[in-house]
């Protein structure tokens, strides 16, 4: 099959971008909070919500078959959009956030004791901090932060003494929310396993714009969320290790996890459902596989072509604007921009840009820490997807130009 490689025929499968905001075109540039979604996501959410509709794994009827069917195919799109090596390793969540506190609440039950300690990086989401601190918290085990440098970038040279006989774990993102620089995973993970420590990647951010090899990356488990991936809301992905989530205990009890239940003792099911207790998000799910074939069917050469114009177009762009600071610089980085201008506060431009037209994000990207590690109580982000243009770029330039010189 062709892949398509034209930015207006992707545009066409996205009618949330024909609107209007404002009077004005809509320019949509906050996908890295949550990104439009395609027709055929849409369409197969409406087909099972008004039609196809049975509770899975439950029933031998019609419609119980085939939305296991779908539910269970779309496991097996996930397992191969991730190059994971078994189906088992792939658990369905209701986002990035639900699999990490699944984690952080499991692995940490059993293999975290007082003394020991959880590293997280200083440029996380506060869904990578908060789930370990509750842990660690409750396990009196330590939280320990890997710094960032000025530019953004994760300071390895700390990595060693940091990565000491009490940590137990290590979670990090892949490419932060705020900087947008690719961090470099592959190497802290090598670090991490030659002392045996077990690696969890963030991967909301990276799995949009990057191509995902779990078993290359070597990570032992991997998070993401299906709505900025152009899935559903509710949807959202956690890749494990076989082994590792073999020996971790259940999270939430319920239907669907046990093997056999009695009031003395409980049973679980074996992987993936061990991790999937009730009724899961079975049409969200369902729909998040249309969304992996939507990307699938993306010519990547293309859109990484694309992205590369936008990286090099908006990094030169805003170097030029007088008194802005990118934040995340030097380095290779997503389509993604947060910034702060000297004087003008960042939800009074993203107001004027919204009457512009201009959908961005600004406060403090749910990552109080950082905004604190750069001494700023807020920044604006211009984050950018695959069916967004270089003529929108340059349209966003040009306003923000504007929106300055009107506020200053
Ligand atoms: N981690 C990162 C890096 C994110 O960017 C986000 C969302 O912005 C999350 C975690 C949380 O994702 P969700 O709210 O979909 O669970």
């Amino acid at each position: 099959m062709n892949k398509t490689a034209d930015i207006n025929d992707i545009r066409k499968l996205f009618p949330a971008l024909e609107q209007s905001v404002n009077s004005k075109k809509l320019v949509y540039l906050d996908n890295g909070a949550t990104a439009q979604k395609p027709q055929q996501v849409t369409d197969l959410v409406n087909l099972m919500n008004s039609g196809i509709n049975g509770n899975i794994h439950r029933a031998v009827h019609e419609l119980s078959s085939k939305t296991t069917e779908l539910y269970e195919n779309s496991r097996e799109e996930v397992m191969l959009f991730l190059n994971a090596a078994h189906r088992e390793e792939i658990i369905f969540t209701s986002g990035t956030t639900a699999a990490i506190n699944l984690v952080a609440a499991s692995f940490g039950d059993k293999f975290l004791k007082r003394g020991d300690a959880v590293l997280i990086s200083e440029a996380e989401h506060h869904s990578n901090i908060v789930p370990w601190q509750l842990i660690c918290e409750k396990k009196g085990a330590l939280l320990k932060v890997l710094p960032v440098d000025d530019c953004g970038h994760w300071r390895m040279d700390m990595l060693d003494a940091l990565l000491d006989e009490n940590v137990k774990i290590v979670s990090v993102s892949h490419v932060s929310n705020v900087l947008g620089l690719i961090n470099p995973v592959e190497e802290l993970i090598s670090m991490a396993h030659s002392r045996g420590i077990p690696v969890m990647v963030d991967g909301a951010q990276s799995v949009v714009h990057l191509n995902i090899d779990v078993q290359k990356m070597d990570c032992d488990f991997f998070v993401f969320s299906g709505h900025k991936l152009y899935g559903p809301t509710g949807t959202g992905v956690l890749y494990g290790k076989r082994e590792l989530l073999e020996e971790m205990p259940p999270w939430m009890g319920g239907g669907d996890m046990v093997e056999t239940v009695t009031f003395e003792k409980t049973t679980y099911a074996p992987l993936p459902l061990k991790f999937e207790a009730g009724t899961p998000n079975f049409i969200g799910a369902a729909a998040l596989a249309r969304a992996v074939m939507f990307v699938n069917s993306l010519d990547k050469e293309f859109t990484q072509k694309q992205e590369h114009a936008v990286v090099n177009f908006m990094v030169e762009e805003l170097s030029k604007i007088e008194g802005l600071k990118l934040y995340g610089t030097q380095g290779d980085r997503i389509s993604l921009f947060s910034f702060t201008i000297d004087g003008v506060h960042p939800a009074d431009l993203a107001m004027i840009m919204d009457k512009m037209g201009i959908a961005l994000r600004s406060g403090q990207m749910c990552a109080e820490p950082l905004m604190r590690r750069y001494g700023v109580e807020a920044m604006l982000r211009a984050s950018f997807a695959v069916y967004n243009t270089l003529e929108e770029a340059e349209y966003f330039i040009t306003s923000l130009k504007r929106a300055i010189k009107m506020l200053s």
